[in-house]
């Protein structure tokens, strides 16, 4: 069985590039491009160079010696909170804005949920002194304002969408429809390892970074590359793609990733794409995707914004397909109460995305001399209104009562 993409940009019957025929030029220049860009000496010397200087790169990896205590094995964060702009998001920004530089254009468009990845194209495209135009759903604007501003400073222009459920998906329809009308100098970047192909593979190879590290670190510190786990949250996949490309066929390592349960699996409000999804079309991809029987999406929820996604990319639906892949849904209550630990045991106070992939730690049993790496995604900066709106509920009401109830609404 191969995890790797094949020549028509599938992962098994997952993938393919599902466009609006007026897309086809800018698709296939990407496609027949991508590899002999990425792969050449100068873009990987200049790649390599910005991840070192700009982003902070090497990410490091912590052994968390009080959460190990906790919960058994050997437990090691893989530091991606530490990057420049507080996530795993640069690593594939830093390597798309250098592909759209190797193509000449001049524009760069993206669309935005929660504000992180628009925060981070428009972070490179200043640095490059590029054009970006960010779209963004009204809801989300208003739900997201912080980062709105971070964008503007950074001298990004943000398009609000005000159709559909003013969410990411109707800044997507916007962002495609802006890519069909300037399809000569504008380059679409995307976030994560959604999209037509070739933006999956693309956007793994550059998130690849983490897992080359991580084998690498675990060789220096242990001896040897291979984990026995490793975890990581999906929204898209992004994060948890680079956590697992160099061990995809490597079975000895055991995979496993969190979603974002919401409420809980049968409130109708969640996203847990991997336990209600079915085969679809999506951001022209063919995956799993929350819909309704005539092919309507469901509007997904989750209370992090980052897994609130109502797909997941066409790699991980494969890996699911295949049982190469275990995904655990977790809901807002129990990411919340991850956050909480690893910030009482580590002084780590995590995204919310993240604390997703720590809550799957109390689900499992742990071999003392197991080893065990988290994809720490990102920091909690952004999260604290959620954070804090939790213990002032938790001061209030007892424990056992929150679980129960789900009143806790932020
Ligand atoms: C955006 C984001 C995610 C989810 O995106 P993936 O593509 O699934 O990685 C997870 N964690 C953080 C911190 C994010 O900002």
């Amino acid at each position: 069985m191969s995890y790797t993409i094949d020549e028509n940009g599938y992962y098994g019957s997952y993938g393919g590039a599902y466009i609006p025929e007026m897309l086809y030029r800018n698709i296939s220049q990407l496609q027949d491009n991508y590899l002999k860009i990425i792969n050449s000496d100068a873009f990987q010397k200049e790649y390599k160079q910005l991840l070192a200087d700009y982003a902070g790169r090497p990410s490091p990896l912590y052994h968390a010696r009080r959460l190990s205590d906790k919960y058994g094995g050997k437990i090691y964060l893989k530091r991606e909170d530490l990057n420049h702009t507080g996530s795993h998001k640069i690593n594939n920004t830093i390597g798309q804005i250098l592909v759209a530089k190797h193509m000449n254009k001049k524009r760069i468009i993206a669309e935005t949920g929660a504000g992180q990845h628009g925060v981070a194209t428009a972070t490179v495209s200043a640095l490059m002194g590029l054009e970006c135009v960010v779209y963004m759903g009204a809801l989300d604007v208003k739900r997201q304002a912080p980062n709105v501003a971070r964008m503007k400073m950074l001298g990004a222009k943000v398009i609000t969408a005000h159709s559909g459920s003013q969410t990411l998906k109707d800044a997507t329809n916007e962002a495609i429809r802006d890519w069909i009308n300037n399809p000569e100098d504008t380059y679409y970047l995307i976030g994560s390892v959604v999209g037509p192909h070739p933006y999956p593979d693309m956007v793994a190879r550059f998130q690849s970074i983490i897992s080359e590290e991580m084998q690498q670190q675990l060789m220096e510190k242990e001896g040897a590359p291979d984990p026995d786990r490793i975890l990581a949250c999906i929204g898209g996949g992004s994060n948890a793609a680079g956590a697992f490309y160099h061990y995809l066929d490597n079975k000895k390592v055991q995979l496993l990733a969190a979603e974002g349960a919401g409420k809980g699996i049968t409130s109708g409000e969640s996203a847990a794409t991997s336990i209600l999804g079915s085969d679809g079309i999506i951001h022209g991809s063919k995956t799993l995707l929350m819909q309704t029987s005539d092919g309507q999406i469901t509007e997904p929820y989750s209370l992090s914004a980052g897994l609130d996604y109502p797909g997941i990319g066409p790699l991980h639906a494969h890996l699911i397909k295949e049982k190469r892949l275990h995904v655990y849904p977790i809901t807002d209550i129990e990411a919340l109460e991850a956050a909480m630990e690893l910030t009482t045991l580590e002084g780590i106070i995590p995204a919310l995305e993240s604390a997703h992939a720590l809550a799957i730690l109390p689900k499992l049993e742990i071999r003392k001399d197991e080893i065990l790496v988290i994809n720490l995604s990102g920091r909690g900066e952004k999260d604290m209104d959620a954070y804090q709106k939790y213990f002032t509920y938790l001061k209030k009401h007892p424990k056992d009562e929150l679980e129960k109830s789900f009143l806790f609404v932020p």
